[in-house]
């Protein structure tokens, strides 16, 4: 489409109209966009981060096509075109409800509380089978996800499913608007109180709103307030219920089968899915399916390959210095798209090598679909392709990076290629099983792993941000392997989420960061004096605490990096005393060749209350310090005090910047939100399920004893884990297939026994050691300590993995 047209679409003012690009692609993240023409960026206003801010390092980078809703100077980018709106968002949401309209289409619109994303991936799964389907990616349901989601639709699509989500009354309206569905899905409605709306009622009228001008909508018949709001609506009603005959479809268990009764017929289909959740979301699936007329061996067919989780991208470290992103999973163009963003999120290696199946899409001219999925790749700077499957390898031709065809994962395995140095992205088809290469190219573990949820740690660091005054500046603390977690990636993670700097403890931690590419800058709080040279070969900003310090480094730095200046107020741990401010500032004015870039102090109990006064007059102490010796620089370095309890308690001493900890990691040790969300599970597996009988003694010393006859299962960790001896002989439960397994007998180290008798549990099952449970805010409990300790003991042989869904 030319920028000209857009601009009379939405009626926006044409700045520098002689610049008449084409534009295809619509970009609102900066960090997404590439050097084409062809994308048109769109300002948008953020809380924290204001499209508008990025528009001059846009222009440096190449793109040439501008929303904007504040004016700029046309002067300063004379190559440009620039559309300007009162509203950048409402501007986008237009121009893909103008989209939206020059397709007529099956469209299934997709809403509720819960299920939303399952419920549409399955419905796509099944439909691809035979139609070219376009849909949401992820869960972009929201108001500036929809719009994008509908900005794909093409001429070749033939049917579309599109989820859309609210979170307050007066939202459903514009989506609607944009989706036009055809088709409804009203999933269930959540009884949590959710502050947008007035009542559960308000919320259903709300959501129904999607379905103004559906043909048809399903609902179960169960959600008795879904049903009679939905039937005030013009479309027909389809209800399923279970055993229900008034309902539409009538749904009869019968063994492992169940048979749908719909307008007359039977058909029958095998599900893998047994909690009720599952359950429920499968039969609006296939519901849904059957309203739309697909048959039942279709149906069948792709049921049998649903996974309760699509749509998990795993980074996982690899032999030979490699990262494996795992997304073997399922293959579209859209998924493709969205694995290159997140490689580019996680640039652990230089070198990007693509592994990837046949795209299994019906409807696109395969020359068309692989020279396509070439730009994407060129794009994204991949160095390397290796295509496995008999159409990748018949187009080839399509690749303009060195190609390397297989016919199958059978071969590729058989030949065993090997990698080194390089970030390796696995995506494939469900049929080409790539599990098996992706397990062939990690690093081996022994059955314990730690999860961690990207998607929970970006969650927490929003919330820290909203509590942030604006032009307050944010360093993350990652000392200690980013509190056990995982120092490298989450380090590249908040580089992507652009935090301002990062705080460690030793240098070795902030040279290994540079030497993995992080290049934001980092404090180092507690350097070795013997290595003060490598501050400046590494831009360190060493945190200096004494006289005797600041002395000596300066002795032994010809170019001294910059400093913060660390003032004790009250914690006694390290820091200038008051008694030191006098001679500091002397030293400061006789070498005007350092730069101080900080000047902080650390509060002792800023997490509590019944220490406030104290916190207070740190506080103050810290001002007079800072005030003196601003003074004496003659410039304000950046001010900073508060952890992460400090944040979320002390809003008037944000000062410059604040230092995130452990509210990232997930714990709010000030008891004030409740919107944190836990970051990470411990697994590991069982190894051996035995029979014990009465009085039968169970590890070392004897000290377990079984009680009654039953049997006890031997996992895979041990204190060399991190699984502290405080949780043996009982101290501690795990959870294995969702039941509570106690510990007996004292942990050893690399195994402990857990009793299993009378549960549901074999050998090579998980057992979950943390995590949503139990918390390790129990476990803290459990070893009477706190959760920072839990996190960070976690040793480093335990192999992490971090999961994005
Ligand atoms: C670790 C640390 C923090 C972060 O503390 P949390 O309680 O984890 O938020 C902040 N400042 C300094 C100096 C620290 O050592």
């Amino acid at each position: 489409m030319l920028i000209s047209e857009v601009a009379s679409i939405l009626s926006a003012e044409f700045i520098n109209p002689s610049h008449d690009f084409e534009v295809d692609t619509l970009v609102y993240d900066s960090r997404k966009a590439s050097n084409s023409t062809r994308e048109l960026f769109i300002a948008l206003p953020g809380t924290h981060h204001n499209g508008h801010d990025y528009i001059p390092s846009l222009y440096q980078l190449g793109i040439r096509s501008f929303l904007i809703s504040k004016r700029i100077n046309p002067g300063d980018y004379p190559e440009a075109a620039f559309l300007l709106v009162s509203d950048t968002l409402v501007a986008l949401q237009n121009l893909a409800t103008y989209h939206r309209k020059q397709f007529d289409l099956p469209v299934v619109g997709i809403t509720g509380s819960n299920g939303k994303t399952i419920v549409k991936e399955w419905l796509a799964t099944i439909l691809e089978q035979q139609w070219n389907v376009v849909k949401s990616p992820k869960s972009y349901n929201s108001q500036l996800g929809v719009p994008m989601s509908v900005w794909n639709l093409e001429k070749t699509h033939q049917v579309a499913v599109f989820e859309a989500g609210v979170s307050r009354t007066g939202e459903m309206e514009a989506l609607e608007r944009i989706i036009q569905p055809t088709l409804g899905i009203f999933t269930n409605i959540g009884n949590a109180h959710a502050s947008g709306f007035e009542s559960p009622e308000a919320k259903i009228a709300e959501k129904a709103l999607l379905f103004a001008h559906c043909e048809k909508l399903i609902c179960r018949l169960d959600h008795t307030s879904i049903v009679r709001q939905l039937g005030n609506l013009k479309a027909t009603l389809i209800t399923w219920g279970i055993s229900q005959p008034e309902a539409s479809i009538n749904i009869v268990p019968s063994g492992s089968y169940f048979n749908f009764h719909y307008q007359g017929q039977q058909s029958t289909f095998s599900i893998p899915f047994s909690n009720p959740f599952d359950l429920e979301n499968i039969f609006h699936t296939i519901t849904a399916a059957l309203v739309l007329g697909e048959s039942n061996t279709h149906i069948q067919q792709a049921v049998n390959k649903l996974k309760p989780v699509p749509m998990r991208l795993e980074l996982k470290r690899g032999n030979n210095n490699t990262h494996i992103l795992d997304d073997s999973y399922n293959n579209d163009f859209m998924g493709l798209s969205i694995a290159l963003d997140y490689l580019r999120q996680q640039p652990q290696k230089q070198r990007k090598t693509v592994i990837l199946s046949d795209m299994l899409q019906s409807g696109k001219d395969p020359k068309v679909l692989y020279s396509g999925i070439n730009a994407l790749l060129e794009k994204h700077s991949i160095d390397h392709l290796i295509g496995i499957g008999p159409d990748i390898v018949q187009n080839q031709a399509a690749f303009s990076m060195p190609f390397e065809g297989y016919l199958s994962t059978h071969d590729f395995l058989r030949s065993a290629p090997a990698f080194t140095n390089e970030t390796i992205l696995v995506k494939g088809a469900r049929d080409f099983e790539l599990e098996r290469v992706v397990h062939f190219l990690e690093e081996k573990n022994h059955g314990t792993i730690l999860e961690v949820n990207y998607e929970a740690i970006t969650h927490n660091l929003k919330v820290y941000r909203q509590q942030l005054k604006p032009q307050v500046k944010l360093m993350v603390m990652v000392k200690a392997f980013a509190y056990g977690v995982g120092v490298e990636e989450i380090a590249h993670l908040l580089q992507y989420h652009k935090v301002d700097y990062l705080g460690v403890a030793y240098l070795d931690e902030a040279v290994t960061l540079r030497r993995k590419g992080i290049t934001l800058p980092i404090m180092i709080m507690n350097v070795d004096w013997s290595s003060f040279d490598l501050l400046e070969t590494f831009h360190l900003e060493p945190e200096i605490y004494s006289l005797s310090m600041l002395r000596y480094f300066l002795e032994v730095t010809d170019n001294p990096p910059p400093v913060h200046l660390k003032i004790e107020t009250g914690m006694n741990r390290l820091g200038f005393r008051s008694e030191d401010l006098d001679a500091l500032m002397t030293i400061l004015h006789q070498n005007p060749q350092l730069k101080v870039s900080g000047i902080f102090t650390h509060f002792s109990s800023s997490d509590a209350a019944d220490e406030d006064d104290f916190t207070r007059k740190q506080a103050a102490t810290f001002n007079q310090a800072y005030e003196k010796l601003a003074e004496a620089l003659g410039y304000s370095p950046i001010k900073h005090a508060l952890n992460s309890a400090g944040i979320m308690r002390w809003p008037a001493f944000q000062f410059d910047m604040v230092r995130l900890g452990i509210g990232l990691y997930g714990f709010d040790s000030s008891g004030t939100t409740n919107q944190l969300k836990s970051i990470s599970t411990l697994k590991t597996k069982i190894s051996q399920i035995k029979p014990v009988k009465e009085g039968d003694s169970i590890g070392y010393s004897r000290m377990g004893r079984a009680d009654r006859e039953g049997s006890i299962a031997i996992i895979a960790i041990g204190y060399a884990d991190g699984y502290s001896r405080l949780f043996g002989n009982g101290n501690a439960y795990v959870m294995v297939n969702g039941q509570k397994a106690p510990t007996i007998g004292n942990i050893c180290m690399d195994m402990t026994m857990i009793d299993v008798t009378g549960l549901d549990a074999r050998e090579g099952d998980e057992v979950i050691i943390f995590g949503a449970q139990p918390n390790i805010r129990e476990l803290a409990q459990w070893a009477q300590t706190i959760p920072y300790e839990i996190l960070t003991n976690v040793s480093q042989r335990v192999k992490r993995v971090f999961v994005s869904e």
